[in-house]
């Protein structure tokens, strides 16, 4: 009781909206509690085609292929789309399940230093004796809260004749002045190729994941992506949590904006304060301690104010950058955001951080 959390993917906070159960009820009760079947057997509904629409003109692509998870639409789409003639560059920070993906390929590998240009720009000069060149990146990486320059990337792939996947988990709802993702940010929705992304996290929180982009792409998923092909269809109630949360934010960018504000103002007051803050303008504001312990008993010293946050620390990031994790979300109130920073400052003092 009197605990508030601040360490949720639950950025828009939908996953407790009282339109998104209501559609999550419905949903179950017009169309059960699940297929007991994969997609191309008998575990297509309406809900699932209309679902797979949405996230297209959601994201203003041709069509969309919904998964189990991310991490299976990563897993599926690597081996779907390329040979060993061709060439796949990732950024050394993606996340795991970009980088199992690949390993499933048998395409050439390129690991690039995480955001280097000038690292990619040589990577690809190399792969332009395969067949087809793909960078692949995270859109906003989840443990330092940046963002992928993609402009730049765009440029490079545009220059080199690559593709350009993005993975936004951590953009899709958000980011963008309509919540569209990082590609909207950026101004470069006509250059990323492929976007895949979650319903577990911004979306409504259930779970599920997708790729959307070329029809022609969808359409080879949907006939070769092992992950699509093999497991078990999304249960409906999932799909109407999605499917609201996807009605919410095209009708309105009201939530976008009030976790954006709420993202500044915990941003401008945590430095205020003297903490360092890594990342810029994203509701993952990592509060950087350098020391593991440290990062372990504020954390634990947070959740004694009522504040919920946990520390990271090797192997889940680089020796000697420890950090505490906050996640921003839209249903944060001001007072909810002063009360952690407060919270902070009294615990970073007490420990020596400040
Ligand atoms: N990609 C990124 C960047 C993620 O952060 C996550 C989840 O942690 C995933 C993929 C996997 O998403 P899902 O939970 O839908 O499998």
């Amino acid at each position: 009781a009197g605990i508030i959390n601040f360490c949720a993917n639950n950025y828009l906070g939908l996953s407790s909206h009282p339109e998104v159960i209501r559609a999550a009820v419905e949903a179950l009760e017009k169309f059960g509690a699940g297929l007991s079947s994969v997609r191309f057997i008998c575990g297509t509904q309406s809900i699932h085609k209309d679902l797979e629409e949405k996230i297209a003109r959601f994201h203003q692509r041709e069509d969309a292929i919904l998964y189990a998870s991310c991490f299976d639409a990563n897993a599926g789409i690597f081996e779907a789309l390329l040979t060993p003639e061709d060439a796949v560059l990732s950024d050394e920070l993606n996340h795991a399940s970009i980088i199992d993906g690949i390993r499933l390929c048998k395409a050439n590998k390129y690991r690039y230093k995480h955001m280097d240009m000038q690292d990619l720009e040589a990577k690809l000069q190399e792969a332009q004796k395969y067949r087809l060149r793909l960078v692949a990146t995270d859109g906003a990486f989840s443990m330092d809260g940046d963002i992928a320059p993609l402009r730049e990337i765009c440029q490079l792939a545009q220059k080199y004749d690559a593709l350009v996947f993005i993975d936004e988990c951590h953009a899709t709802g958000f980011l963008g002045p309509n919540g569209r993702g990082t590609d909207e940010l950026l101004g470069v929705m006509d250059k990323v190729t492929i976007i895949n992304s979650t319903l577990g996290k911004a979306l409504g929180g259930a779970a599920g994941g997708y790729t959307t982009g070329p029809k022609p792409l969808i359409d080879l998923l949907r006939q070769r992506s092992r992950p699509y092909l093999f497991s078990n269809s999304l249960p409906p109630a999932v799909v109407g949590c999605a499917s609201k949360a996807l009605d919410l934010l095209m009708e309105s960018n009201a939530i976008a904006q009030s976790m954006a504000a709420k993202t500044q103002r915990f941003r401008s007051k945590m430095t205020a304060a003297g903490f360092t803050i890594s990342g810029k303008d994203h509701p993952i504001c990592p509060v950087m301690l350098g020391d593991a312990r440290l990062a372990s008993v504020m954390a634990e010293d947070m959740l004694n104010r009522g504040i919920y946050v946990i520390g990271f620390s090797y192997p889940v990031v680089p020796k000697g950058k420890a950090r505490i994790r906050v996640q921003i979300s839209a249903v944060h109130s001001d007072e909810d955001i002063d009360r952690c920073v407060d919270a902070f400052t009294e615990v970073g003092r007490k420990h020596g951080a400040l």
